[in-house]
């Protein structure tokens, strides 16, 4: 491909919204263009690469049996009513409506639909496993779409559903996408670290993400060095702190606290209570009741953790009215202590680490004032003790004691077992050996395809650019004459080269603008194709090019010996 053929538009300034590296390097290196917020349209070199990543995918997943098909983005709203999922991901579908003002959705994710297809074809257990999967563009209307492809409305995902007759082989399909699933990333050139992940309230049983290290990314993942422990914040635990125990006679007193509304203020001077000796009272709202979650004073609630022990997601921390109401103090003097609850009780919802604890200070519900002395269960009604906390990181791993670390990652793919809760709702049933119908047991299994092209980005790249792995470079070799003039001898061995290399199966462009060298050699290293042969007057006297792999140092090779070298180099 001559480059003057093809549409790059390299911009020499970062544009004032690209926040990321990768983003910034997806515009300059002419790959995408914005729309709006969320959606991209990708240019000529930017579809190159992400074709590749797409054929990568494919690949694998055909190995490891799965069977491509295509499913409507546009969905009827009936299935996700029947799945139950209508009000539970209500917050991300996009809903339209047709001429006759009947709605419709489009596709966030496809259980239903494949579920539905299954359950119009599938009968016994001789039909089964099936794994099929899609590459497929779906639409979320996320509360912050950011970051470029990252977290787009509109992205390219593959998702694949798996349906097995019995437990075991279930599992068989869930580690074959869970191997697949490494190949893809390590072909990709991505490094990523697979992590226990948050199955949901939605039916599933358990999951694992592909992480990419990275420092913008939205995800934290908690990891253990010692013993190889890696979760999802979502999902990691801690070995609960014991808690010491101290003054467990003395009763609860009460005393002034004016002004006090923080744990942070409260272990200021003059009261100096350290955040560990206090009790974190959150008040949440439940069905319209509200509940009570308790942690110690230093740590945090983590929602999804609370939704599993509540089993559902549709809670909300209540407002200050409703508070107020209810327990007649403002937020920064509430507490759960049986005698200053107006009702009595509330469910109280209480965080492990506080099991135990005596001599803890927590709001008296009455503004200005605290009540210190408190032992958690001499004094509290706890309805239920689980692990609410987020873990973090110098806390002790769950698995070998040893301390915790925390960073943050992309999630590029997401393998999840999901049981049987949607061919239940959707009727995706089969008769077993001994004629008994079941429902068939499912996983899905999802790659952001878009969002691992950035991700390469973000983890390939200097301060010139992108550095791509060869395996998704939009073009594998950058010829670069440092004369265009057609016929003169420069351009004569640099299409010949070209020539070769395409005869080779290589993906060659050939700068053929009439620009300086240095705008070339910038525009080549910022798009970042692994090998760059510049060929000019000075050297081809010397019968020589230059050879430079994008991370590599510059070499002189025998202008004969060019191809040869490349070829090598790209292990063609
Ligand atoms: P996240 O936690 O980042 O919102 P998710 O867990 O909701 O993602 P899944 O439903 O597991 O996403 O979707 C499978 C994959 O699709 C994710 O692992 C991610 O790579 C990709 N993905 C999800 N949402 C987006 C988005 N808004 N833009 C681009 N890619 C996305
Ligand atoms: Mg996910």
């Amino acid at each position: 491909m001559r480059w003057s053929q093809t549409f790059i538009p390299t911009l020499k300034e970062t544009p004032a919204d690209a926040e990321i590296p990768s983003h910034k390097l997806l515009l300059r290196a002419g790959l995408i263009r914005k729309l709006t917020g969320g959606l991209y349209t990708f240019l000529p070199l930017g579809l190159r690469a992400l074709r590749k990543v797409e054929q990568i995918v494919r690949e694998e997943m055909d190995r490891a049996g799965a069977l491509e098909v295509l499913m409507p983005a546009l969905q009827p709203p009936e299935i996700w009513q029947r799945s139950g999922r209508y009000q539970a991901a209500r917050e991300v579908l996009f809903r339209l409506q047709d001429r006759a003002k009947r709605e419709w959705l489009l596709g966030p994710t496809h259980e239903e639909v494949i579920t539905t297809v299954v359950a119009g074809e599938i009968s016994s257990y001789r039909q089964l496993p099936k794994n099929f999967y899609q590459i497929q563009t779906k639409f979320r209307d996320e509360i912050r779409p950011r970051f470029g492809l990252m977290r787009a409305k509109e992205f390219i995902m593959k998702d694949a559903y798996s349906f097995d007759a019995t437990d075991e082989a279930a599992q068989i399909s869930y580690r074959k996408m869970y191997d697949a699933y490494a190949r893809i990333f390590q072909r990709c050139g991505l490094k990523t670290i697979p992590v226990e992940a948050d199955a949901g309230v939605m039916g599933g049983k358990f999951s694992h993400e592909f992480m990419v290290p990275a420092e913008t990314g939205e995800s934290e993942v908690v990891y253990c060095e010692d013993c190889g422990y890696a979760a999802n914040i979502e999902k990691a635990t801690s070995a609960a702190p014991k808690s010491e125990i101290r003054n467990p006679k003395s009763e609860i007193e009460k005393f002034a606290t004016p002004g006090v509304v923080t744990i942070e203020a409260l272990a200021q001077p003059p009261y100096h209570i350290p955040a560990d000796r206090q009790i974190k009272t959150l008040v949440y709202l439940l069905e319209s009741k509200l509940i009570l979650i308790l942690l110690r004073g230093d740590h945090q609630l983590n929602e999804a953790k609370l939704a599993g022990v509540l089993g559902t997601t549709q809670f909300r921390a209540a407002t200050a009215e409703e508070i107020y109401a209810e327990l007649g103090a403002h937020p920064g003097s509430l507490g759960g202590v049986a005698a200053t609850l107006k009702s009595g009780t509330l469910p109280i919802y209480a965080d492990e680490a506080l099991r135990g604890a005596v001599g803890m200070t927590t709001g008296a519900n009455e503004d200005g004032f605290h009540l210190r002395n408190v032992s958690i269960e001499r004094d509290l009604v706890v309805q239920q003790w689980a692990d609410l906390r987020l873990a973090q990181a110098g806390e002790a791993c769950s698995q070998c004691g040893r301390p915790l670390k925390v960073r943050r990652a992309i999630e590029v793919g997401h393998v999840f077992k999901l049981g049987t809760k949607y061919s239940e709702a959707l009727g995706a049933l089969f008769l077993d050996e001994e004629g008994k119908q079941q429902p068939a047991i499912m996983g899905c299994y999802g790659i952001g395809v878009t969002r691992t092209l950035q991700a390469i980005i973000e983890q390939c790249n200097d301060t010139d650019g992108i550095i791509w792995p060869v395996s998704v470079a939009p073009y594998a070799v950058c010829i670069t004459p440092l004369t265009v003039t057609a016929d003169s001898p420069v351009m004569i061995l640099a299409e010949k080269i070209c020539a070769e290399l395409s005869s080779h199966g290589v993906e060659v462009i050939l700068d053929d603008r009439e620009e300086r060298p240095g705008v070339k050699f910038k525009d080549s290293e910022l798009i970042g194709f692994p090998i760059r042969i510049a060929i000019g007057e000075k050297s081809l006297a010397k019968g020589e090019v230059e050879l430079k792999p994008r991370a590599g140092t510059l070499v002189a090779v025998k202008s004969d010996g060019a191809v040869a070298r490349v070829l090598q180099l790209l292990h063609v």
